[in-house]
């Protein structure tokens, strides 16, 4: 069973469609180990995809403040092989990347092939935070969607396997989560009066992730809503969603490995022949 939502083409994404609350049935304990076992197979097929060398896995991790970004990070990075994963956060650009298009800090970013990198927030940053609050004039954001389409298909078509998750919690869940952190001293790092302020713009941002979940949905590069109240289910989903993804390449991965293999028996066979 899929328990990330993936969206498909062509689809009026509406929010409330989806449950925030959802287990899949599941309890913690169970959820839990499934969300092992398939964490255990996603460092399988990582490793596989290192070692062939021909593609390269982007996932893009969105979601309102205190949504699990990091949290999900953490979760599947505890499977993999660090040496060939990179995670970007992206925060307020700086002077520099302003000077540039929007896409140009994301860019320099993109998985070479053999590598994974995790972006912390993403170029959907100026289609979302960027339209919330009107950081730039309607007639620049609103064609952003096509030059995000455009970006992607071009990364698809260098062999880069996409995947982008909007972690869905609450409104009560975000002030639950906010509060602990005054309250948790290991959390109080994380406080910000900004997280706050933007909580009064929750409709807004609801909206924007509707318009970028709509118009940047493809079969290559689809996008996922995650239930994420539980922490639990959020890995279970995304991690599921991610194994689901790449296990159809395993065959193809393991075949290239077997030639690169092969050839190198030969070589040195007839290296020792003299
Ligand atoms: P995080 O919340 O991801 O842990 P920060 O608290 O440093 O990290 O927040 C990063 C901030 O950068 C967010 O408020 C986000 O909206 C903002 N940001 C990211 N990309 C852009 C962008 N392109 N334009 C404006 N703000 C951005």
């Amino acid at each position: 069973m899929a328990y990330a939502h993936r969206i498909k083409p062509g689809t009026k994404v509406s929010l409330a469609d989806f449950d925030p609350d959802a287990d899949g049935g599941l309890d913690k304990e169970a959820g839990t180990r499934r969300a092992d076992e398939l964490g255990q197979e996603f460092g399988e097929l990582e490793d596989l995809l290192f070692e062939a060398g021909t593609h390269s896995l982007l996932i893009v991790l969105q979601g309102i403040d205190t949504s699990g970004k990091d949290g999900t990070i953490r979760h599947l990075l505890g499977y993999a092989n660090v040496q060939s994963c990179r995670v970007n956060s992206f925060k307020v650009p700086t002077p520099e990347e302003l000077a540039h298009d929007f896409l140009w800090r994301v860019h320099a970013k993109a998985p070479g092939r053999g590598e994974i990198a995790i972006f912390n927030r993403s170029h959907y940053e100026d289609v979302l935070v960027v339209r919330v609050h009107e950081l730039v004039p309607e007639p620049v954001w609103s064609k952003r969607y096509a030059h995000i389409d455009a970006w992607e298909r071009l990364l698809v078509d260098s062999n880069t396997i996409i995947l982008k998750f909007m972690l869905l919690i609450d409104k009560d869940e975000q002030e639950r989560r906010l509060l602990d952190r005054e309250k948790e001293v290991q959390k109080a790092w994380k406080l910000s009066v900004g997280d706050w302020k933007e909580r009064e713009f929750w409709d807004r941002y609801l909206e924007a992730y509707e318009a970028a979940l709509t118009h940047c949905t493809t079969e290559d590069a689809p996008w996922y809503v995650v239930p994420a109240n539980k922490k639990w289910f959020r890995n279970l989903a995304v991690t599921e969603a991610v194994v689901e993804r790449l296990r159809p390449y395993r065959s193809g991965w393991l075949e290239r490995l077997e030639a690169v293999g092969a050839k190198a028996k030969a070589e040195l066979e007839a290296y020792r022949a003299g």
